[in-house]
C-alpha cells in the first residue's frame, strides 16, 4: 500500500464534480487500499477520491479514527436518502490546512451505494458518522469547507494560501 499525496485547495480537481464508478477494477481496488492507508496515516476520519487526484465517486471513512481503526468503510457512488434533523458541526479538512469552519449538517442520514466488493449497501448513520458522510460526499460535488464559509472567511484563507504558494 502506498500513502498518496493529498491535494490541497485551490487545486482544480477539488472543485470538479466527480464521475460515477461503473465497476470495481483492479486499479480501483488498489486505489481503495491506498486511500484507506492514506486516510489513517494522515490522521483523518474520511477521504474522498478527488482529494488524491481521482475525480470519481468513491469515499473512505472511519468514525473511530486512525488510532482505533475499528470501523473502516468504503462507499462508491453514494446517494443520500432520508436526511433528518439539523446539527451545527465544526469541521476541518485534510485538503484545507489550518482551516476550520462551522457547517450546518443533517443530524441523521441514510446513504445507499456500493461497497468495495461491488455489493449494494445501505448505511444509516447519525452523529459523527453522519457528518463525515456529508463532508466526504460534498467533495464528490466539487464542494469543500470554504464553500460553506462566509465570504470574509474565505477571502482571508485565500490570502493565506497565496502567501504559502509564494514562500
Ligand atoms: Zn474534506
Amino acid at each position: 500500500m502506498t500513502k498518496l499525496r493529498i491535494l490541497t485547495y485551490p487545486d482544480p480537481v477539488l472543485a470538479k464534480k466527480a464521475e460515477p464508478v461503473a465497476e470495481i477494477t483492479p486499479e480501483i481496488k488498489q486505489l481503495i487500499d491506498d486511500m484507506v492507508q492514506t486516510m489513517y496515516e494522515s490522521d483523518g476520519v474520511g477521504l474522498a477520491a478527488p482529494q488524491v487526484g481521482h475525480s470519481i465517486r468513491l469515499i473512505t471513512l472511519d468514525d473511530t479514527g486512525p488510532k482505533e481503526r475499528k470501523n473502516p468503510m468504503v462507499i462508491l457512488n453514494p446517494v443520500f436518502s432520508d436526511c433528518t434533523g439539523k446539527k451545527e458541526s465544526e469541521e476541518s479538512c485534510l485538503s484545507l490546512p489550518t482551516f476550520t469552519c462551522k457547517v450546518n449538517r443533517f443530524d441523521s442520514v441514510t446513504v445507499k451505494g456500493m461497497n468495495e466488493k461491488g455489493e449494494d449497501i445501505e448505511v444509516k448513520a447519525e452523529g459523527l458518522l453522519a457528518i463525515i458522510l456529508q463532508h466526504e460526499c460534498d467533495h464528490l460535488e466539487g464542494k469543500t469547507l470554504v464553500d460553506h464559509a462566509s465570504r470574509l472567511k474565505r477571502t482571508m484563507y485565500d490570502t493565506k494560501v497565496k502567501k504559502w504558494q509564494k514562500d
